[in-house]
């Protein structure tokens, strides 16, 4: 385009089994498409021709099984070429699953080996697990199974906002620019982006979307057979390593894949085959493609994913304004309070807080750019045991008046009155 910065079109031959790692530049999104050979980016084909636009600052590579001629035009942080890459181990895991998943299907129905695989993907952050994950989904999609995408990752997920546990399934190759379909996701909020605010609480929702997938693949052969792949948070240590193992127990998972680290291998053989004596757990390696990304960059992807569900990655959704009273609106806190006052508590008894605890919120100014989920419950008490229809953002509370502003993915009346609010908020940016 006009400007300082020419726009560069360039050429890049890659060789069988090797990849073009690329970052995005900080200002203007890049364009790619493949003019020779085949080439896939994280396991989805990308059609010979077609020009692909990529935002900026993403980071991806495009990884050719035979040679692939790339085109680029536009500016990069960095694109190098790599031939050392983990992908044939990547890939043979897949077609394991795939005899798995042919085995499941030719099983009586309802039998225990009608059940596909449950694959869980764990490692330290920035191990390349949603990747991983993304890749053994496009794959499986590709040969016509529809596995089931669980994203256990509250601070980095990929089905929807931060601070939720999500999970859809996965119809088609994963969208290399759009990524995962948001139609009709089951999402349960839990309202922070670590899980130490309440561990007990993302036990709890952990269960409930378990046990959802469970009720919906005894009515349908086909997902059971396709089974799950399951992306994990980076939290690794202590609570992280029971919350890992809590995982394992709570989604029934029998392949567990370790990235990038020998440490949590060795405990997780040992710790894994305790819960489940057939479990396989395998240890990957990382690639060396996989950016780090530091707590700054992680703050700013968490508020673009938030910008994307209302506004669209390219900006093309518009969000819907409306204004409630206070009255309309039954705003509650999950956990926190404590479970008794002191004064019915044994002396020297601290109060302990019920992490599952109900708290109505009063309206305040303390509302502003909150984010808000919006309950499927029908009463109050069935909060923490129910997902939510989506999200909403407030932009605005007249107290006065007794009015709150918010933001909406769609017009319309809010599918129930009942919110959620946690400690995720944004700014408008
Ligand atoms: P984790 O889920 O373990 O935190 P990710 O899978 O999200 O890690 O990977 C971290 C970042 O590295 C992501 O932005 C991802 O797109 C990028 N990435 C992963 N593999 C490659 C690769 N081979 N080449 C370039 N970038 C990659």
């Amino acid at each position: 385009g006009a400007g300082s910065a020419l726009s560069a079109t360039k050429q890049v031959k890659l060789e069988r089994e090797s990849e073009l790692r690329i970052e995005v530049g900080t200002d203007a999104p890049l364009r790619l498409r493949v003019v020779a050979g085949t080439a896939e980016i994280f396991g989805t084909e990308l059609p010979p021709e077609i020009w692909f636009s990529f935002p900026p600052r993403h980071k991806f590579a495009v990884f050719t099984w035979y040679g692939a001629t790339v085109e680029m035009d536009g500016e990069t942080e960095t694109d190098y070429t790599a031939d050392e890459t983990p992908m044939v181990s990547y890939v043979n895991v897949h077609a394991v699953l795939d005899a798995r998943r042919n085995r499941a299907r030719a099983s009586p129905a309802g039998s225990e080996s009608s059940q596909g695989p449950r694959v869980i993907v764990v490692g330290p952050t920035d191990s390349g697990k949603s990747t991983l994950s993304k890749m053994l989904l496009s794959w499986a999609a590709k040969q016509g199974w529809k596995p089931t995408f669980v994203d256990l990752d509250i601070g980095q997920g990929s089905i929807t906002i931060p601070g939720s546990i999500a999970a859809t399934p996965i119809e088609l190759p994963i969208d290399p620019v759009e990524g995962v379909p948001l139609e009709m996701p089951l999402v349960y909020y839990y309202g922070h982006t670590t899980p130490s605010n309440n561990v007990d609480l993302y036990k709890v929702l952990a269960k409930e979307l378990a046990d959802t997938l469970e009720r919906q693949f005894s009515g349908n052969a086909e997902s059971r057979a396709a089974g799950m792949v399951i992306n994990t948070m980076g939290w690794i240590e202590g609570v992280g390593y029971e919350l890992l193992q809590h995982a394992i127990n709570t989604f029934k998972a029998n392949v567990v894949l370790v990235l990038g680290q020998e440490k949590l291998f060795s405990m997780l053989k040992k710790d894994a085959l305790k819960i489940n004596p057939s479990i396989d757990v395998v240890k990957l390696q990382k690639s060396g493609g996989v950016v780090s990304r530091n707590v700054k960059y992680r703050q700013k992807a968490r508020s673009y994913r938030i910008r994307e569900y209302f506004y669209g990655l390219g900006n093309e959704l518009s969000p819907h304004a409306s204004i409630a009273s206070f009255s309309d609106l039954s705003i509650y806190r999950i956990g926190g309070g404590p479970q008794a006052p002191h004064s019915a508590l044994p002396i020297g008894a601290k109060p302990v807080a019920d992490p599952l605890r109900l708290a109505p919120v009063n309206i305040s100014r303390d509302l502003l750019h909150v984010v808000l989920a919006v309950s499927f419950a029908k009463e109050a008490d069935q909060i923490v045991s129910s997902n939510v229809a989506g999200f909403v953002y407030v932009t605005d509370v007249d107290v006065q008046r007794k009015k709150i502003t918010f933001l909406a993915p769609s017009p319309g009346e809010l599918p129930s009155k009942l919110l959620i609010m946690g400690t995720l908020t944004w700014l408008e940016t």
